[in-house]
């Protein structure tokens, strides 16, 4: 620091064409900053200004307020004085004043950081110095009153003082409003607007205790010490959080020459689009204000019109409003003011071309002169996050990686489910928030029970958490709802499988199974009423949100087919049933990576046959029942082969502890006694001894393989047989048979034996062979540090992070949801590791595991088939790894073939 304070400028000047900084140096000078200096640059017409470096608010953090004024303080007053000689002003002169803004601006744009306050350097002297200048009182008392309201909130902390209350100044503002029997803020004459600004005054010495500020300087740098200490206020270390930005960016200050929108039917202000941000669309679009001042036309205070006569018309026909109404009453600018939209529309195309993205801009008109007040790319929808890339490619102005390289991968998710119209969600009352579990929007009647869920014709089914016997009820339901668990938790794993929306963990809902009613802030809901989730952002609605089927447009194809260009780790898919082993197809999916064969089992005829097959006494009886399983799994294997046409298909034999397949509940316990002809107490007997007390470290995968070795081979059998048969219909299939749980070498070895030996003995009864591999799944860490052993016997390994993580942390994924909520809102976690892949720790297993195992077999088939297949992060750093492949559920295949596209170009520059 000390270094700095000699060589470094704390202050960047911009205006007048030319400027100290550009647009790369958004590290220093913040997002909107870099960007004004880079427009002056270019020869925009941009008010004068100058930048505080975020460098300087992280001094203002460690030292304090007084040595960091001291270290500024003659720089920011070269730099007013600057601007007072372009504009030909005086900074709190009484004749011919320069009144700035303060605008925050980190390196990223974020909410929470400091409202910008306009008008500052105004006082009851400089007042009238305005209003002889401009020969305009009205805009001048105009002026003094904003400032007033933006400074006293912003500043000087005049808030509403509960929850229930108004902004103190609106609560004024609304009462001479009332006493004048007007309602906009433009019907207030000059009178009015001196006794706003009285009372203003007024109400900040009586709620703050001290008199409002006159002095320019001490306005000016009360601005900017509220713009650093922003940095740190609630909201704005919230948001940090959320998105991991570190403490020590800081936030840039602007202070810049205020330019009036509001000095009358000459002046306006307002916002634009190059390009549209919902759907891409390549149209110049926005929204202005005639005779109105910054945030206006974004706060609603009157309604905006169109900038565009395109963009008005559209807007006529959706609000009903004839052309000659439209015409006379809500003119675009473009009809309005037709030199000034041609300005502006040049400057729009000169910013998109610069900066070869969507630009959103703002923009003021002061008594027929145009200013531009700040461009950045555009925030989008996923849609038009696409459209706008190809159609940048397109015309040239990006090349093919970086097209690639610009697409946010999650975002993609939207084009992938349904999604609820915008303009019914913005009239929808939220009665709660969850974890955004599964992303698309559902609206349905509640439903409390699983086997209910067909109740309704669309129904949402609302459990305190779901189990895999809720899974049918779970397929038909349009949405899910769970009271707990994370976003692992089975209801959440198992919706974004299924591509269905589900919001997990909404910790404020109040289910009560017996009253059938689901109660939230006092407000009751019942089975049958109407609710609507969006699992992408976690909102739950009252009653019936409109949704709308997504289109994959022309241009989504176009990005996968780019992508798989140049992607080098393959994309396959979890799929249980040919149904979504289908879906993945379609998608992109090259392969199966995980086919948990458990999930086959759950269905209403093989359930029973499997339940039978566990409670029964003797291998005999054991095998008896895996007879009766054969033909069905048999028939399952062959539909996912033939669905997947030759792609490698992964199967895993059964993994789960065999509780999870008996009877809970007295009424079903009874029904198999009387099927199997036992007593209803030796089921229960069964039950309760296969209770175990950690079920995810008891008999389960390969450990029930190797002690009931009859259920292998019942499995090796199904398998080998459904690819033998399809063989003979031309359709070739490699299928790849997966050991789960492994983590000795002889687990593994007695496991591969029966394999291949049941293998042989079919290849020898049908007279016929096919190709097949034996792996396993590395998901015990013991796995990962035994993996050259492993390697020898296995032809590939799959890496289970889903255990590898619950295992390395020594959290159990179903318990995990009370206690790492607490953890990431303290930070002893950054992310949840079941959703994000710990790089640095589990991600060592990952790492080592490859190397060793490869180092015994070089060319050894690895992927991964765990949650973190279909999470970007996690997805890049497989690439890193040397994966060959990743396995992801249905409706992640595509955002995986980018990521894995990113990332070979990415390792490229
Ligand atoms: P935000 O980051 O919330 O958009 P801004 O600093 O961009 O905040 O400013 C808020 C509003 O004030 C915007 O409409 C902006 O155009 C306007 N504004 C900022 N500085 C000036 C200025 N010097 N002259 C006129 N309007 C300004
Ligand atoms: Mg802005
Ligand atoms: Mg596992």
């Amino acid at each position: 620091m000390e270094i700095l304070q000699d060589v470094k400028a704390r202050v960047y000047r911009f205006g007048n064409k030319v400027a100290d900084g550009n647009s790369k140096m958004k590290n220093l000078l913040g997002g909107k900053g870099a960007n004004l200096a880079e427009m002056s640059a270019i020869g925009m017409p941009v008010p004068p200004g100058f930048t505080i470096t975020t460098e300087a608010c992280t001094e203002y953090n460690l030292l304090g307020q007084d040595a960091v004024v001291e270290r500024i303080k003659a720089e920011v007053e070269s730099a007013i004085a600057n601007i007072e000689s372009l504009m030909g002003t005086t900074f709190g002169d009484k004749e011919n004043p320069l009144l700035v803004s303060v605008r925050s601006g980190a390196r990223v744009s974020m909410p929470g950081m400091m409202d910008t306050v306009l008008n500052l350097g105004i006082n009851d002297d400089v007042v009238l110095g305005l209003v002889k200048k401009t020969n305009n009182e009205q805009f001048a008392w105009d002026s003094y009153r904003r400032f007033i309201q933006m400074y006293g909130g912003v500043v000087l902390g005049m808030k509403p003082a509960s929850k229930e209350d108004i902004d103190p100044f609106e609560e004024i503002m609304e009462h001479l409003k009332d006493k004048r029997g007007i309602k906009l803020d433009t019907e207030f004459t000059i009178q009015d607007l001196k006794d706003l600004v009285y009372d203003f005054k007024d109400a900040v010495k009586k709620q703050t205790g001290h008199s409002f500020p006159t002095d320019p300087w001490e306005q000016l740098w009360g601005a900017i010490i509220a713009v650093f200490n922003s940095w740190n206020g609630d909201r704005a270390v919230y948001y940090r959080n959320m998105h991991n930005y570190p403490a020590d960016w800081g936030t840039a200050v602007n202070v810049q020459a205020m330019v009036y929108g509001n000095m009358g039917n000459n002046s306006g202000t307002g916002v634009c689009f190059t390009r549209d941000a919902g759907t891409g669309e390549n149209v110049f679009n926005g929204e202005y204000l005639i005779n109105a001042q910054g945030e206006d036309v974004v706060a609603g205070v009157r309604t905006p019109q169109q900038i565009t006569k395109l963009g008005s018309q559209r807007w006529a026909e959706l609000a009903k409003v004839e052309e000659a109404d439209r015409a006379e009453n809500y003119p675009s600018l473009e009809e309005l003011m037709p030199t000034i939209f041609k300005e502006l529309d040049s400057y729009q195309k000169k910013l998109e071309n610069h900066y070869c993205d969507m630009q959103d801009m703002e923009f003021t008109m002061q008594d027929g002169k145009l200013w531009i007040l700040q461009t950045r790319n555009g925030k989008r929808t996923g849609a038009a996050m696409v459209k706008i890339a190809m159609d940048l490619l397109k015309e040239g102005k990006i090349d093919e990686k970086e097209t690639l390289l610009r697409m946010q991968p999650n975002k993609l998710d939207e084009l992938l489910h349904p999604v609820f119209d915008t303009s019914a969600l913005k009239r929808a009352h939220v009665i709660a928030q969850g974890l955004p579990a599964s992303p698309g929007a559902a609206t349905g009647k509640i439903v409390f029970f699983a086997d209910e869920a067909n109740k309704f014709k669309n129904s949402i089914l609302v459990r305190i958490e779901t189990s895999p016997e809720d899974l049918e009820g779970m397929n038909i339901a349009k949405g899910i709802l769970t009271a707990r668990g994370g976003m692992t938790s089975h209801a959440a794993v198992v919706a974004r499988g299924m591509g269905k929306s589900c919001i997990s963990g909404a910790g404020a809902l109040k289910i009560n199974y017996k009253t059938r009613t689901l109660t939230v802030d006092g407000h009751e809901y019942h089975e049958g009423d109407w609710i609507s989730l969006n699992g992408s952002t976690g909102n739950i609605f009252e009653g019936k949100v409109e949704t709308v089927e997504p289109e994959l447009s022309g241009e989504f194809g176009e990005i996968m087919t780019l992508s798989d260009k140049y992607a080098i780790m393959k994309v396959r898919t979890n799929a249980d049933t040919p149904k979504d082993a289908k879906i993945a197809r379609n998608f992109g999916a090259q392969g199966i990576g995980l086919t948990r064969t458990e999930h086959m089992f759950f269905e209403v005829d093989r359930i029973k046959a499997m339940r039978e097959m566990i409670l029964a006494d003797t291998v005999k009886g054991r095998k008896q029942a895996l007879q009766d399983l054969l033909p069905m799994q048999r028939s399952d294997f062959e539909g996912i082969f033939e669905a997947m046409q030759g792609f490698p298909v992964t199967i895993r034999l059964l993994d789960p502890p065999l509780h999870e397949f008996v009877p809970h509940q007295l009424a079903t316990q009874k029904e198999l006694a009387d099927e199997m002809h036992i007593s209803l107490q030796a089921v229960k007997n069964k039950v309760a001894e296969l209770e175990e007390f950690n079920p995810m470290l008891g008999h389960r995968g390969c450990r029930l393989g190797n002690t009931y070795p009859e259920i292998t081979e019942m499995q090796t059998r199904a398998i080998i047989e459904a690819a033998i048969n399809l063989k003979a219909k031309g359709i070739v299939c490699i299928p790849e048979i997966m050991v789960p749980l492994v983590g000795t070498v002889k687990e593994f070895e007695y496991q591969e034996q029966i394999i291949r030996s049941t293998a042989a003995k079919i290849f020898e009864e049908r007279n016929d062979t096919v190709e097949f591999l034996v792996g396993t799944m590395i998901e015990i860490p013991r796995a990962a540090l035994m993996a050259d052993k492993i390697a020898e016997l296995a032809d590939f390994f799959s890496f289970g992070t889903n255990d590898l993580t619950q295992m390395t942390f020594g959290y159990s994924r179903d318990d995990a949801g009370k206690f790492l909520p607490i953890y990431i809102e303290k930070g002893i976690l950054k992310v949840d590791p079941f959703e994000v892949l710990d790089q640095e720790g589990v991600g060592q297993l990952v790492k080592m595991g490859t190397e060793r195992g490869r180092s015994v077999k070089q060319h050894l088939k690895v992927g991964i088939c765990g949650e973190h297949g279909g999470e970007p992060s996690s997805v890049e750093f497989f690439y890193n790894t040397g994966m060959d492949y990743v396995s992801c559920s249905p409706y992640r295949v595509p955002i995986a073939r980018l990521v894995s596209a990113q990332a070979a170009i990415k390792a490229t520059v």
